[in-house]
């Protein structure tokens, strides 16, 4: 079997997370079938459709890894094709010229409502004699193709996820629209969707058509033009919506919009392509969760994609993000961090890579996203603090100030020193003033952060010493008292 799969965004937003997990199960696909993923830009919709938006679809797709290996083909440079199917089916008289005004359209809709019929064009227009349409062409109506649908049939397909599904001929609205004549344009010159993607995909030898199941009333008319146009129909595959914790389909209301966002809140790439994959799809061994799209390729079927919508859940993402973030190389993870921190005005503090490094070393495994960095850090970075109401109240504690001026006179000389080093420091002061560890360590913390809550003390402290920070800090905290 040649796989044929595309994925078919229309540029009219940026690339959108229900399109981004779409394009992965069409690129699973097609990389288990070692098939060929096409990228199609439904571009017709003039109006809407903007450049920057292909450009943020290209950019994204390509950011989550997923490269396709034709396109991106773009429907407005294809009129001429869609032009020449619609010819076709004119003169095979499978479609035919509909001149009816929105008004009458309208009158109709209206009509059909009083007798409680549901909306369809009653395809008055199809039998039309030359005398009428000459009548209609010089009152200046504009006419739209219609294509011809016969109530009476049934269409019927497998859905390779949704099994055999049956629709009435009847219930597809009347003669459809295949293209209309936009203004000050003589001939038909504006196909529509149902038809470009039909000439589309024949043309571009689309063996499986995996798309969101919002299409699935678009696939009975689809069907019904790939028979009249003489051509194969691919198999279909309808994946489920992507839902939001209430049930509800994913909206801009839950806060997720376009895969920009996800990479602005700092989900890696890695993390948000494997849990689209498991957004609807679930591998043979169900407690596999953390795989790369090539392994997740491997073994994808359809057969193992669920009807019922897939809940989108924000801490199996974040889950799954910070298994990719404490698996990551320091040096890369740093290179990744340092926008964020850039962006949070701490670019004075990251010229010194090594300290950066050992900085990210100890805040690393505290990350879920990598914009939590900042919050992260933000007690470690310069030479004051702001002591927060807690951190005040310790070090107006009978005694703090003598513990901390020990300290201070102990670490003004040297220059480095280790965790351990720190440690031991801290038991020879605890010894010294005859008090209980604790109240040592909640006193540094203090002193050293401005607040008593945060990463380890030691490490954190050994990081400050390196850049003479704790000295500075300590003396603010002791005048401070
Ligand atoms: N352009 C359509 C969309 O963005 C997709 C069409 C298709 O996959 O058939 O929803």
């Amino acid at each position: 079997m040649t796989v044929r799969v595309r994925i078919a965004p229309s540029p009219t937003g940026n690339l959108h997370i229900g399109t981004a997990r779409t394009a992965v199960f069409n690129w699973l696909f097609a990389h288990h079938h070692g098939g060929t993923f096409v990228l199609r830009v439904e571009d017709t919709d003039l109006e809407r459709s903007k450049p920057e938006y292909t450009e943020n679809i290209k950019t994204g797709l390509q950011w989550l890894g997923l490269h396709w290996d034709e396109g991106p083909f773009f429907q407005t440079q294809r009129l001429d094709q869609y032009k020449a199917a619609i010819q076709t089916l004119l003169d095979q008289g499978l479609a035919y010229r509909c001149y009816c005004t929105p008004a009458e359209l309208e009158a109709m809709r209206e009509q059909q409502k009083a007798n409680n019929q549901a909306p369809r064009y009653d395809n008055r227009h199809r039998n039309l004699t030359e005398a009428q349409r000459a009548e209609f062409e010089a009152q200046g109506r504009k006419p739209v193709i219609r294509f011809k649908i016969d109530d009476a049939q049934q269409i019927v397909w497998q859905d390779l996820i949704r099994g055999t599904m049956t629709w009435k001929g009847s219930d597809l609205g009347g003669d459809m629209v295949i293209a209309r004549t936009p203004e000050g344009n003589e001939s038909f010159g504006q196909p529509l969707y149902n038809l470009a993607v039909v000439v589309d995909d024949i043309d571009m030898q689309i063996s499986h058509v995996i798309r969101g199941e919002d299409h699935i009333a678009n696939t009975a008319k689809q069907i019904l033009l790939y028979e009249a146009l003489g051509a194969a129909v691919p198999q279909f595959a309808h994946t489920p919506l992507i839902l939001n914790q209430e049930g509800r389909k994913l909206s801009k209301r839950d806060g997720v919009t376009s895969i920009d966002d996800f990479r602005q809140m700092g989900f890696l790439p890695q993390a948000i392509a494997n849990y689209m994959s498991l957004l609807g799809w679930t591998p043979t061994d169900s407690t596999q969760e953390i795989f790369t799209l090539e392994e997740a390729a491997k073994e994808f079927s359809l057969e193992r994609v669920n009807k019922a919508g897939a809940k989108f859940d924000w801490d199996k993402l974040d889950w799954i993000n910070a298994q990719y973030l404490h698996k990551m190389p320091i040096p890369a993870l740093t290179d990744l961090l340092i926008p964020y921190l850039q962006a949070a005005g701490y670019g004075d503090y990251l010229g010194d890579r090594p300290w950066l490094e050992s900085l990210i070393t100890l805040v690393a495994p505290s990350l879920t996203r990598l914009a939590d960095v900042t919050q992260e850090t933000r007690l470690l970075f310069g030479d004051s603090i702001t002591l927060d109401e807690k951190a005040t109240a310790q070090l107006q504690t009978e005694g703090v100030k003598a513990i901390l001026q020990e300290v201070l006179q102990n670490i003004q000389t040297s220059t480095d020193f280790t965790p351990d080093e720190a440690k031991a420091l801290i038991n020879q002061v605890t010894k010294a003033h005859g008090v209980k560890k604790g109240v040592v360590m909640k006193s540094m913390r203090a002193g050293l952060m401005g607040e008593l809550q945060g990463p380890d003390l030691m490490q954190s402290w050994v990081l400050l010493h390196q850049k003479g920070w704790d000295i500075e800090r300590l003396n603010q905290a002791i005048a401070s008292i």
